[in-house]
């Protein structure tokens, strides 16, 4: 008998998270990974990839939303009790977010039960930074770095069968005469192959400076960050909706390197090694469903997993293990389509 093929278009970190689960609940599968751009190519690459995910974050209703977010977190939280740990970039980090106006900006509903420690911060920790802090937290979370992941991921997948393909696609339903399901992971991708209006970018700049000193994260205002990643400090950020510019800009690059110093001062001294660019997948909500496609009058299987926007490191393992779930109806015909 014929073995299960499974397409996963899209190696970001949706899709090789994807991919890596799917291999788990579909044993016997030939599982290809489709993509036209990898590791430093991606955008996931980009990010510093702390779990936090914003209170916009949205999936169909509130509590696939919730699952989402806790089973992520679950995932990344056994990765990093695992042995494995640090080759595959997953670690623990603790910081603070300040707000000099706004108290709900150092609340997250979503992870103040989920993550060891969220709370208030004391008022000599208001002080810790320069500035007129008026409202704090200081929580624990997980950082999950994908210059690490994501070759790591490659490497799981690989052992247990898994194949690479390099390829661009142009139209998802074209797939349909050679694999069983379609897994459609394309991020931003996904504006062009699905014409999807509701997908938007939202541009960022990052800077990686080395500063192996810096040991905590910081948040402030205006989208300011200071992240501790494994082998460099990720200083950001800016988010910019609409914007298609993939280049680094001189500017954005000068205040996100102000304004960090400014909250964390010892950053004067920090050789900047790297600058970064990349367009946040933003949808509202995030898509992961079924649909059928049909191509030349054959029926195509698809599932979609993309739209993570700026949480999508975060979110990754959530809405894939929601997405394996989807194969499994839609490959036994227990779809509602
Ligand atoms: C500055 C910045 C900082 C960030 N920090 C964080 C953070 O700290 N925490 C967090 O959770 N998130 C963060 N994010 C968001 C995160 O980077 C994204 O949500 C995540 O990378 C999206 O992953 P993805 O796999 O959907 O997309 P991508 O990484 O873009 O992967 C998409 C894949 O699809 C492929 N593809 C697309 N179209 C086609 C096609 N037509 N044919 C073939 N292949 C195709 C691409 O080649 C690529 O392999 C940040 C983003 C930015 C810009």
């Amino acid at each position: 008998m014929k073995n299960l093929k499974i397409a996963v278009v899209g190696a970001g970190v949706v899709g090789i998270t994807t991919a890596v689960e799917l291999q788990k609940l579909f044993r016997n599968a030939d599982i290809d990974i489709v993509a036209d751009k990898f590791d430093v190519d991606t955008l996931s690459f980009v990010a510093a990839g702390i779990f936090r995910p914003g209170t916009s974050f949205t999936g169909p209703n509130e509590d696939i939303t919730r699952k989402w977010i806790n089973d992520s977190y679950h995932y990344w939280d056994n990765i990093k009790n695992s042995r494995e740990a640090s080759n595959a970039g997953v670690a623990e980090v603790s910081g603070y977010i300040f707000s000099s106006e706004y108290p709900q900006i150092v609340r997250n509903e979503f992870i103040e039960k989920l993550v060891p420690i969220y709370r208030t911060a004391t008022e000599d920790e208001l002080r810790l930074c320069p500035g007129k802090w008026k409202y704090g937290s200081y929580f624990t979370t997980i950082l999950s770095q994908c210059s690490l992941y994501l070759p790591w991921c490659y490497s799981n997948f690989k052992n247990a069968g898994g194949k690479i393909i390099e390829r661009n696609i142009d139209n998802l339903s074209s797939l349909g005469s050679e694999y069983d399901v379609v897994v459609n992971c394309t991020g931003l991708g996904a504006k062009y192959l699905c014409k999807d209006r509701k997908l938007v970018p939202i541009r960022g700049q990052v800077l990686k400076v080395e500063a192996p000193w810096v040991k905590t994260f910081f948040y402030g205002d205006y989208d300011t960050y200071v992240i501790p990643c494994f082998d460099s400090v990720t200083l950001g950020g800016c988010r910019q909706y609409d914007s298609y510019d993939c280049t680094v800009n001189k500017y954005d690059g000068l205040s996100i390197k102000e304004r960090c110093e400014s909250l964390v001062p010892s950053l004067r001294n920090a050789k900047v090694i790297a600058q970064r660019v990349g367009l946040r997948p933003h949808r509202d909500p995030v898509r992961v469903e079924k649909e059928i496609l049909y191509n030349n009058g054959n029926k195509v299987r698809i599932v979609h997993n993309y739209g993570h926007g700026g949480y999508g490191i975060t979110t990754a393992p959530g809405t894939s293990l929601y997405a394996c779930e989807l194969v499994r109806e839609i490959l036994m015909g227990n779809s509602k389509l």
